[in-house]
């Protein structure tokens, strides 16, 4: 059965555990048959609003024995980062549940003079004057910390605001990317496992595709949907593809039932899928031109994505006279490389690309070879017998 294959047990709570004020059939007895058989049992949720505590009260009235040390909520990992991190002021967009977790790690929320960083969580009752205050703290140089990315939360009468809508409008106006807290992201993951033992079998069990299901496979966790519904995905290394789908909790305990192990497929989950140009440029001496980028610190052809209105001739060009002071003529098209493997480029920031690149054969015509120094730290030219044994 499938709950022989586990020792942790991830559960979501919205949706698999309870519905609103009503808990989901069979999670009760779920829960206490795999504390019988002696397995470990985690509730993470992206919800910000209430306390470990206000949780582990209302699960326990459903009469679902637990403990607040196992339940890590958004608003609890925020603070534990935050408090790891030495900050100790800042502008948070809070519940008062949220606010206590805070305070009970020593950090002054709602500060009314600068603060080290704008802490976006929920608050039905959040404002735009709340807002507009924190573009303004992000403009002086606060740091920018979401507790969830979440767009919408099913409602009674449809779809409420969730705090990753409002985070995106902070986003857009003030340009600043958001570290965020809670699941897809590793943050939240990492909270809940810091006690699990190592080597120990873990399983994320959720109803959502874009936050549990993405969110687990991110970590190297099996992840298993709970949902009456089948899905696919275009890719079959798509992370969002549960690596079982069941309709009922009590399928863990069905005889003869298993779940295919998680594969990684070798790639970064992408943020998105851009078009990408990049130049092979040889020397006299049939050298190839190569760039040292400053974000990774890793030699590579000079290459860059296109701007909106621009063909692929332009972007080329304009790239290397960027990164290099080269001017150059396309030749011909050499290839065009989509495979995620070598074409999923990840950022310091933690965001990832998926270029489809097409890479193009250029002479030079003019210019001055010269480093930008922005993207750029280094430009040379390089033996094509060593380049091939750099790639
Ligand atoms: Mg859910």
């Amino acid at each position: 059965m499938i709950a022989d294959q586990y020792d942790v047990f991830l559960f979501d709570l919205d949706g698999v555990i309870y519905l609103d004020d009503a808990v989901l059939a069979g999670s009760r007895r779920c829960i206490r048959k795999l504390r019988a058989m002696g397995k470990s049992v985690y509730f993470v949720t992206n919800d910000p609003r209430p306390t470990r505590q206000e949780l582990c009260n209302r699960l326990n009235s459903m009469k679902i024995v637990v403990s607040p040390e196992e339940i890590i909520t958004s608003g609890w990992a925020t603070a534990q980062y935050l408090a790891k991190n030495n900050i100790s002021n800042v502008f948070a967009i809070a519940t008062a549940g949220f606010t206590s977790e805070l305070e009970a790690v020593g950090i002054k929320a709602n500060f009314d003079g600068s603060c080290q960083a704008v802490v976006a969580g929920y608050n039905e009752n959040t404002n735009f004057v709340q807002i507009q205050q924190a573009i303004r703290h992000l403009e002086a140089g606060a740091r920018f910390i979401a507790t969830n990315g979440d767009q919408s939360f099913p409602g009674r009468n449809g779809r409420c605001i969730a705090t990753g809508a409002m985070v995106e409008l902070i986003r857009k106006v003030s340009g600043k990317q958001p570290l965020i807290i809670g699941k897809p992201y590793s943050y939240l993951f990492s909270a809940a496992l810091q006690s699990v033992a190592p080597g120990s079998r873990i399983v994320m069990i959720g109803d959502s595709l874009e936050t549990d299901i993405l969110g687990a496979h991110r970590q190297g966790l099996d992840a298993i949907l709970l949902s009456k519904e089948k899905c696919c995905f275009p890719s079959k290394h798509d992370y969002r593809m549960p690596d079982r789908i069941i309709s009922h909790l009590w399928e863990l305990f069905k005889p003869n039932e298993e779940v295919k192990p998680w594969r990684n497929p070798g790639f970064v989950w992408p943020d998105a899928v851009k078009p990408g140009v990049a130049a092979v440029i040889f020397n006299g001496q049939r050298q190839v031109l190569l760039v040292k980028r400053k974000d990774n610190g890793l030699w590579g052809l000079p290459s860059g994505h296109l701007e909106i209105g621009e063909t692929v001739i332009d972007a080329i060009k304009r790239e290397i006279q960027e990164e290099t002071g080269l001017l150059v003529e396309v030749e011909k098209l050499i290839g065009v490389y989509s495979d995620p493997v070598s074409q999923v480029f990840s950022y310091p920031s933690g965001a990832a690309t998926h270029f489809i690149t097409l890479s193009f054969l250029c002479c030079i015509t003019g210019g001055c070879l010269k480093a930008d120094d922005h993207e750029i730290t280094d430009v040379a030219f390089f033996d094509t017998v060593i380049c091939r044994l750099i790639f």
